[in-house]
């Protein structure tokens, strides 16, 4: 691999917020799936990360990790406020998502957006060595690979959509479709996390643009962008590690303790986002408690739901939804000493979650939409014993390869009621056999297996040598 001239940007850089810049740095565990994800493959190559420390004003002066070069791009309130809060995560979130939130179509959060996907692509052409490949990373800097190909020509430029690229219907409402579409297509390949969103891609091409275009490759400006699914997994060996390691066994062991030593633990890990469908499971299971299905005495259900987007209305409104809801399930149906949800808005390191999915009986993840949802992945990868069942919405991504866990559709709350009790009623020998399954194929599917296929295919599309030899 042509390891020294990677260069990867993204809007965060992958660094502990503490650390910096006091020249001890660690690897930043962002809640966030794509640090989590790209750690595993960059920690040992030497290679560029450009993105956002954190804080607004001048960027600090950032010691290398490890191998890996960091250069920061500084970002001021207002840049916040438009590109971050407003373009990226007002506008284009919620749309990508199926619109189950109302996207905010703010018309001067357009120029900020643009004038920092300008700032990304310039500190990319800076640092990229001649004919280096750069890998651009999701929604908030779409525009950046066409921005770096006028720049520098000579670069091999891949784009990795993280989150769901939406069908023709959404994606026509954005007042800027056509640049947003002609920005990502600066790139030699657009990949995504399954087939039906290069498939929309195709469409949009054809349609906004006039472009040749299959599902497989778009020409245009008399160049053949190559598109393709690249589904994004997790580091399957570092969850096995963890989950073997005394502490965390004896953690999970104490939290089942803490937890009253119920029959049943049922867990959900979600940032707290209006995609992740954390309403709609609340009513399932408060339904549940309510109709005498479950009993708080010998089921306990655990909500992590990770600070999010806090300067973001929507997401403050949802939070006060989300605390009303709790505090009206525990006020009617806790007992002293024994609530019905046990909610933690707070987030939580490797090893207290990996305690946590070994404590789980039931692994609830039912997003409402979600490019890929590494938790679901995660989940399955901690549970070394074989046992445990996963519900997992249909409108995962990771529902296209967990194909063995309880699927269900997360608006049908009924369904999801009698999901729900399914797999808490599941005999041992039907979990084993779908866990097993599950185990297999993300033994054959983890994080540097994507990372491999990715940047071959971009290797292939290329006028360069070697990345992935
Ligand atoms: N995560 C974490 N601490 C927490 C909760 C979550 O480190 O308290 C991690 C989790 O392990 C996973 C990522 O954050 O790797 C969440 O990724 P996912 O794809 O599930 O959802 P996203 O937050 O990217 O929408």
């Amino acid at each position: 691999m042509r390891q020294s001239s990677l260069v990867v940007v993204a809007n965060r850089l992958p660094l502990d917020d503490n650390a910096a810049p006091d020249g001890a740095c660690e690897w930043r565990r962002n809640p966030g799936g794509l640090a989590s994800a790209l750690h595993a493959i960059l920690a040992p190559t030497p290679a560029t990360w450009v993105g956002w420390a954190g804080g607004v004003g001048r960027a600090p002066a950032l010691p290398d990790v490890g191998s890996l070069r960091l250069r920061p791009v500084s970002l001021t309130e207002d840049d916040l406020r438009g590109y971050y809060e407003g373009f990226a995560n007002s506008t284009l979130w919620p749309l990508y998502h199926d619109a189950v939130q109302q996207p905010v179509f703010q018309r001067d959060w357009w120029e900020t957006y643009r004038t920092v996907n300008q700032r990304f692509a310039d500190a990319a052409a800076e640092v990229a060595e001649e004919g280096a490949a750069v890998w651009v990373q999701d929604y908030h800097l779409q525009l950046v690979p066409r921005m770096l190909r006028d720049l520098r020509p000579d670069l091999l430029i891949g784009f990795f959509m993280h989150v769901p690229f939406p069908p023709p219907e959404l994606f026509m409402q954005l007042p800027r479709r056509v640049e947003l579409l002609r920005g990502m297509l600066g790139a030699d390949l657009v990949g995504f996390q399954r087939e039906q969103a290069a498939h929309n891609f195709a469409q949009l091409a054809r349609k906004l643009l006039g472009a040749e275009a299959t599902d497989q490759t778009v020409a245009i400006d008399g160049r053949t962008v190559r598109t393709g699914a690249f589904p994004i997994s997790i580091d399957v060996a570092e969850m096995r590690a963890l989950v073997t390691r005394p502490d965390v066994v004896s953690q999970a062991k104490q939290l089942r303790h803490d937890l009253g030593q119920p029959k049943r633990v049922l867990l959900s890990v979600d940032r707290l986002d209006y995609t992740k469908g954390i309403e709609h499971r609340l009513t399932a299971y408060s339904e549940l408690l309510r109709d005498g299905y479950v009993k708080v005495r010998d089921t306990v259900m655990v909500q992590v739901a990770v600070p999010s987007r806090e300067r973001v209305e929507s997401y403050q409104e949802l939070r006060d939804r989300i605390e009303g809801e709790v505090g009206r399930i525990n006020g009617e149906y806790g007992r002293v000493g024994e609530p019905a949800i046990h909610y933690l808005n707070q987030p939580f390191g490797r090893a207290q979650l990996a305690a946590l999915y070994q404590t789980a009986d039931v692994m609830v993840v039912t997003p409402l939409r979600d490019g890929m949802n590494l938790v679901a992945k995660e989940f399955v990868a901690a549970r070394e014993d074989g046992s445990g069942a996963l519900v997992l919405s249909e409108f995962a991504g990771s529902a296209a390869e967990l194909e063995q866990a309880f699927l269900v559709n997360p608006h049908d709350v009924d369904g999801l009621k009698e999901t729900l009790l399914r797999a808490m009623q599941a005999d041992r020998a039907d979990l084993a056999a779908r866990m097993a399954a599950m185990r297999r194929h993300l033994a054959g599917h983890d994080i540097l297996v994507w990372a491999r296929a990715y940047l071959s295919a971009l290797d292939d599309t290329g006028h360069l040598a070697t990345l992935t030899g």
